[in-house]
């Protein structure tokens, strides 16, 4: 069943998934290199209870911590541990908060250190691809304009690979509800497009080919290919002329300048020296 919400309601998911966004600020501020990444998921834990929500990921479906953690060739749902981040990885956080009887839900991909020109790449295109679909998210268009408009771009335009295996969704009251929002499709196609409905659109874009497989303990989904793949995510309000994400990456991408800025007159510092 496909929700529509009333005004009221999307300002309390609203206020859900700007808590999101203001975890994933609190990570990008904290990641660097050397860093476990089971201390990112217990900092990002603690900050959403001390802001009265809970992680909508623990313990979902089993699932065994608060931020789904990806690194390098992992597309989504990997899981934080001893992992420590090196100079050029890349790393997808994903996060939900429940607060209020509602969640958000949105996902950055960072760069941490010297990150290769190609990948830093895929990571802008990604990002791209999720603003062409959230344009899309208006009232009398269908799923599969927004699906249209992330596989175009970055299949067509760029010549990544776009995984099928994992899709979008609504989020209210439930953190996975309908419709179902694919990364693959054709204009004109699926469920219809009502002012009110809510949806994660969440682009997974691979450097490589689509094609992945999930690893044995039933979570960890990763590129086949071994190359690099990267995922943003907006929890989003269908409008009547374009789609308003709820979540926002403002202040994220804020606090990530500012940590390279930090890092380059660290190095030039160094270089000096
Ligand atoms: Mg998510
Ligand atoms: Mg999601």
């Amino acid at each position: 069943m496909i929700h529509i919400r009333s005004k009221d309601e999307i300002e309390i998911i609203r206020k859900s998934a700007l808590m999101v966004s203001a975890t994933l600020t609190e990570v990008a501020k904290f990641l660097k290199p050397g860093i476990k990444t089971i201390s990112v998921d217990k900092m990002a834990e603690a900050f959403i209870r001390d802001n009265g929500g809970v992680p909508s990921f623990l313990n979902y479906h089993g699932f065994p911590y608060s931020l789904c953690i990806s690194v390098n060739e992992v597309v989504v749902h990997g899981f934080p541990g001893d992992y420590e981040l090196k100079d050029g990885d890349i790393i997808s956080v994903d996060c939900g908060v429940y607060m209020n009887k509602y969640h958000g839900d949105s996902a950055y991909t960072f760069a941490i250190g010297d990150v290769k020109p190609e990948v830093l790449q895929l990571l802008k295109v990604t990002k791209e691809s999720l603003y062409r679909g959230i344009a899309q998210a208006r009232d009398h268009n269908r799923v599969g304009d927004i699906s249209f408009a992330v596989e175009n771009y970055t299949s067509k335009e760029h010549g990544y690979g776009v995984v099928r295996e994992l899709v979008g969704h609504g989020v209210g009251k439930d953190l996975h509800e309908d419709p179902q929002v694919p990364n693959n499709g054709r204009r004109g196609d699926g469920k219809k497009l009502k002012e009110g409905m809510v949806v994660a659109i969440e682009p997974m874009i691979n450097m490589g080919t689509r094609e992945v497989k999930t690893l044995a303990d039933g979570w960890t989904v990763v590129t086949r290919d071994g190359k690099p793949s990267a995922h943003f995510e907006h929890t989003t309000a269908v409008r009547r002329n374009s789609g308003e994400h709820l979540s926002t990456f403002a202040n994220i991408e804020a606090a990530e300048t500012a940590n390279t800025e930090l890092n380059s007159s660290y190095y030039s510092l160094v270089a000096a020296v």
